[in-house]
This record gives structure tokens, C-alpha cells and sequence, in this order.
């Protein structure tokens, strides 16, 4: 499948058309972006892992059963995935609190939550992303009904448990993540984007060692063997 005219660039991906209506092709890229693109760098060959690492991923949870926009992977550092038009939510889900939860909220960096927390916040980089409830979904037309927002978040549950046990079998804690989700022409809502280090945290189960975008964040530096790692241990 070649690339046609691109679609849209983003801060992690470019996305093309192809030759075919109800396909298109993700292709990674190295640019690294955080604070709503204030901080900005760029790491050789990240966008290639986080391209291998989102593969596996997205081949992990078709498998239990998760509808998701993955077709396959065509070569490095791009992805051939349906055509969906994206929810404009960011579906977070945390396991332990750290990041704009214990900044926000004053909970202990680090705590292990009750329960799995599903937070939503409105995709809108002019105002920096703000977190909404459901209310605010449905006004902002986010969501056609509260069913999908119940959707939304059973999936996301659904997706934590699978891949918090994943992880924990190769040494990581799943702290949290991001996803979103898209509608195909039918109207069927599948996982889109990615998921890699750059959309979720990830320590480890012995150490703490941050393995993700929180080291570029945060200057912690071996961003690149921070993602390499991430991909050793999920094909380990
Ligand atoms: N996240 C993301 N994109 C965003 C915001 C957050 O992928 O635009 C991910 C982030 O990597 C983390 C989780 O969502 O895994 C929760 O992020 P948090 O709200 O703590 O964001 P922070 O303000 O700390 O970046």
C-alpha cells in the first residue's frame, strides 16, 4: 500500500490517504512533544519503536477481543489502519497516581489507587486539553449519548486489565495511559492512535526506573533506552 497526499500532521504522526477510501497510513515520527508542545525535542529512531511497540500492542489486544483501527504494520515506521474520525476525548486511565493527578488533586506521587480511575479530557490543544465529565462531553458533542461514554470507559477498563497484566508479566508497572478512540464509516468505535511510551507511563516493577516520555519531560535523559527497553521486554 503506498502513500497518497497526507491528511494531517500531528505532534507524533503524520497520516496519509492511500488508494483505498477506508484505509490509511500512520507513519511515526521522531519529534518528541510535551506541556502542550512547549517543550519540544526530537529522538532518532522513536518514532520506529514507538511504531513496533503500538504494533504489538494493538496485535496483543485484537487478539482478547478489543476492536481497534490496526491493519498491520507495512515497514519501520509506518502503519496501515482503518480510516475512523476521532472522538475529540482523551481517555485516561490510571492505575497509580503521579502527573497532573497528584499536581491537581494534592494525591501522593506514586500511591497506588483504589481503583482504576478513567479520566476524559476534551482533544482541544487551544485550550490545553482541559478535563470535562460526562455532562460536558455530551454539550461539547463529544459523544452522541451516554452510552458511548459508557462504551468509552468499559473499554478503557477492559484495556487496563489486559495490558496491566501484560506488562506486570515483563517487569512494568502500568501506571497510566491514554487513549482514543475513533468511528469507522459503518459507525463502529474502534481504538485509534497509538500506544507507546509517549502515551503511557511505565516504571519498573523492581527499581522505579521511569521507561517513557517522562524522561524527556523531565530531562532524565537514554529517552531512546528508555523505549528500546519497553520493546525488549514486550518480545521477551
Ligand atoms: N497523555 C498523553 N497525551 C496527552 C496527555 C497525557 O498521552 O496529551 C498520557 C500521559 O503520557 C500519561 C497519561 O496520559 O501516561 C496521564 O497524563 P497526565 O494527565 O498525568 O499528564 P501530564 O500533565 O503529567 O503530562
Amino acid at each position: 500500500m503506498e502513500k497518497a497526499s497526507m491528511i494531517y500532521e500531528g505532534k507524533g504522526k503524520k497520516l496519509y490517504n492511500t488508494s483505498h477510501p477506508d484505509q490509511v497510513i500512520a507513519e511515526f515520527k521522531d519529534d518528541l512533544t510535551a506541556f502542550n508542545a512547549e517543550k519540544k525535542g526530537n529522538e532518532a529512531g522513536k518514532g520506529a519503536l514507538n511504531c513496533q511497540i503500538s504494533t504489538e500492542i494493538f496485535k496483543l489486544l485484537e487478539a482478547e477481543g478489543i476492536k481497534t483501527h490496526f491493519i498491520k504494520q507495512l515497514d519501520e515506521k509506518n502503519m496501515l489502519c482503518k480510516r475512523v474520525s476521532i472522538i475529540p476525548i482523551e481517555v485516561v486511565t490510571r492505575n497509580i497516581a503521579t502527573g497532573s493527578l497528584s499536581k491537581r488533586l494534592g494525591i501522593k506521587e506514586g500511591s497506588v489507587l483504589p481503583f482504576s480511575l478513567v479520566e476524559f479530557y476534551y482533544k482541544d490543544d487551544a485550550l490545553g486539553d482541559p478535563i470535562i465529565n460526562d455532562e460536558h462531553a455530551i454539550l461539547l458533542k463529544c459523544a452522541n449519548s451516554q452510552e458511548e461514554l459508557e462504551f468509552l470507559k468499559e473499554t478503557a477498563r477492559e484495556i487496563n486489565e489486559i495490558l496491566r497484566s501484560f506488562f506486570d508479566g515483563k517487569g512494568l508497572n502500568l501506571v497510566d495511559f491514554k487513549l482514543e478512540f475513533g468511528k469507522d464509516s459503518e459507525g463502529n468505535i474502534l481504538l485509534a492512535d497509538e500506544i507507546s511510551p509517549d502515551s503511557c507511563r511505565f516504571w519498573d516493577k523492581k527499581t522505579n526506573e521511569k521507561l517513557d516520555k517522562d524522561r524527556f519531560r523531565q530531562d532524565l535523559g537514554n529517552v531512546k533506552m528508555a523505549y528500546e527497553e519497553v520493546l525488549r521486554r514486550i518480545l521477551n
